[in-house]
């Protein structure tokens, strides 16, 4: 049995991850500030013997003893990390050298979850692990963006000057239950537009594109990437290839909830990236790792969700 640290364990993906390493036997401490995520997500888990939660925000530094930690603290929607964008930076760079520092003086193993965002709006397609990224390092995406960007840049320096145990995963666009219904992302948006006939908000002219994973192929990666061999850092890929336009997610939402909603398109948000598509070969090769769940089947799933807590909160 390890001890293993998730911050952000209570945001989507966080709290996941903290399901199935509990599952898999482990002792989970979840540390988070609730910025996102909520303590709701992980009622299932607090009274099992071997979940533990703190309310801790890792721009401030915390000492406890764990074997593993999994960086995941950091606001990931668009419109929630730019509403406190330094708070954003802060909690990529002090965050990521608080739980370095602490994985320096516990000897914990440590993997930074970082994104697909450090390609920026890309000029090579599908994205490589060895692309150096378009990023505007001045713009509203910055923050998140270049706070990313300088946390891998942390990882690898610690890697480098202390000889730290360190796995970067690069994640691509994730969907699934558990995610806010003001999470403001585009599956989300979508499905609980749908739900509640409500008009679907495209942003620009739809003809932009995104690759998106289910959740429960990201926390497998995830694991794997953890658990991979001692020498192998990444960073890696982690996502789904199978690209769609926005427009084409719309309308596959629209047939697959039977909504009775019209689409209408606002503007673009400025600096959003034209197209996106992870290569996942390293993933394949050095972890054993790829997607197994289709777009159609995962979105039935977070679509299930999405009714029951549309219905629940009566919207
Ligand atoms: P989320 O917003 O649902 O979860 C983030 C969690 O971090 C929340 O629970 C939030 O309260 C917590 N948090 C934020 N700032 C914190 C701080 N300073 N201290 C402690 N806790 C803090 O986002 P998510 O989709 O679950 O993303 C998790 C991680 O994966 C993020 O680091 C994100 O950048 C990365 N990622 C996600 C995606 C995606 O599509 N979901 C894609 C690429 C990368
Ligand atoms: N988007 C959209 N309508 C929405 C929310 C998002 O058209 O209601 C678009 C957004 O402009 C972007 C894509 O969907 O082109 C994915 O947006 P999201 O915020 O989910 O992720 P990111 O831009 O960070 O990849």
């Amino acid at each position: 049995m390890k001890k293993i640290l998730v911050t952000g364990g209570a945001g989507f993906i966080g709290t996941h991850l903290c399901e199935k390493l509990l599952n898999q036997g482990n002792e989970v401490i979840c540390l988070d500030n609730y910025y996102t995520g909520s303590k709701v997500n992980v009622e299932e888990l607090i009274g099992r013997k071997y979940f533990e939660l703190i309310r801790h925000d890792i721009t401030f530094p915390i000492l406890i003893e764990v074997d593993q930690i999994y960086n995941l603290a950091c606001p990931a929607s668009p419109v929630h990390y730019q509403v406190d964008p330094v708070q954003t930076t802060k909690t990529s760079v002090h965050g990521s050298i608080n739980m370095l520092e602490l994985a320096k003086r516990t000897g914990a193993r440590i993997l930074q979850s970082s994104t697909s965002e450090v390609y920026g709006d890309p000029e090579i397609h599908p994205q490589k692990e060895n692309y150096w990224g378009r990023v505007n390092p001045i713009g509203i995406r910055s923050c998140y963006d270049e706070g990313k960007r300088c946390a891998e840049t942390l990882f690898f320096d610690y890697y480098r000057q202390y000889n730290i145990d360190i796995k970067v995963a690069r994640i691509f666009n994730t969907y699934g239950p558990k995610m806010q219904l003001q999470d403001g992302r585009v599956i989300s948006n979508f499905i609980v537009q749908a739900l509640k006939n409500e008009n679907l908000t495209i942003f620009g002219d739809g003809a932009q594109s995104r690759s998106f994973c289910y959740v429960d192929d990201i926390v497998d990666g995830l694991i794997k990437l953890m658990n991979s061999r001692n020498d192998f850092t990444g960073p890696v890929n982690i996502g789904n290839p199978d690209e769609i336009s926005i427009l084409e997610l719309a309308e596959k939402i629209l047939k697959l909830t039977g909504s009775k909603s019209k689409i209408v398109y606002k503007p673009l948000p400025l600096d959003d990236p034209k197209r996106r598509q992870p290569v996942i070969d390293l993933a394949e090769k050095e972890l054993g790792w790829q997607p197994q769940i289709q777009l159609d089947d995962g979105l039935k799933k977070t679509i299930n969700y999405f009714k029951s807590r549309v219905l629940y909160n009566k919207l």
